[in-house]
């Protein structure tokens, strides 16, 4: 990458806007290469010059990978006319990032969401080809059973007639109906058609209650994560998905 206007770089990572740069600049507090600058509009080279604002040394970088605990309530998308989106419970400081959510989750569902503007990747995780596994934890009313175990290692038929590819159901408690009490399954799949996880339970006559996503592909949902809280992806979890 060549040079760019340095207000662009800041603005980009979230300095501040074109306005706020010009007057910082101003005011001697941005610095490139250990030299003051008063022109916030001046040329870099990100890969280069060392940018530092108020003392802190400012790190370019054209993508970001953020890992959310999605809420129920918000939609995974980045606007909707009716309700609040995974993008809108972002702190602003991601906003010149322009991140989108890899695939979705449904309204009601919880858990494990990756946000990026790395198109690439996201389009190779979502790749129908490339199998990535995704697991779930649900509450389904009521019995789940062995029989279902062994229908979803086979693959079910989706009330579209979709045949879906082998999934792995662990039962983790047996619910039943006249205690009120759901079962508590972990399940993996290895691909993401619409409401999939419902309506595989659905094709073996049974209802999700309560659905969340634990895991994508070499990634899991970082416990400490409260309920629409995110942060970034370690250099660890980046690189085991690439
Ligand atoms: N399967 C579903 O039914 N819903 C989701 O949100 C994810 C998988």
């Amino acid at each position: 990458k060549q040079t760019q206007r340095l207000d662009k770089i800041l603005a980009h990572v979230g300095v501040g806007s074109r306005s706020e740069l010009k007057r910082l600049a101003k005011e001697g507090a941005i610095y490139v290469n250990g030299v003051k600058i008063k022109d916030s509009g001046m040329q870099v080279n990100p890969d280069k010059d060392i940018i530092a604002v108020n003392g802190e040394t400012v790190t370019y970088r054209e993508f970001i990978y953020l890992m959310m605990n999605k809420p129920q309530g918000v939609v995974s998308a980045t606007e909707d006319n009716r309700d609040q989106t995974v993008v809108d419970l972002l702190d602003e400081a991601y906003a010149p990032f322009e991140v989108f959510p890899v695939g979705r989750l449904d309204k009601d569902t919880e858990g494990f969401l990756l946000l990026t503007n790395d198109g690439k990747l996201a389009h190779n995780l979502l790749s129908p080809r490339k199998h990535v596994p995704k697991t779930y934890f649900a509450k389904v009313e009521w019995a789940v059973t062995e029989e279902d175990r062994e229908a979803f290692a086979q693959g079910v038929t989706l009330d579209d007639g979709y045949e879906t590819l082998p999934g792995i159901l662990t039962i983790l408690t047996s619910g039943n109906e006249s205690e009120g009490v759901p079962s508590e399954i972990e399940l993996t799949i290895m691909e993401g058609k619409f409401h999939q996880v419902k309506r595989m339970f659905q094709a073996v006559g049974k209802q999700v209650v309560f659905l969340k996503r634990l895991s994508m592909g070499p990634l899991a949902l970082d416990p400490a994560l409260a309920l629409g809280q995110v942060r970034e992806l370690s250099e660890e979890e980046l690189h085991a998905l690439r």
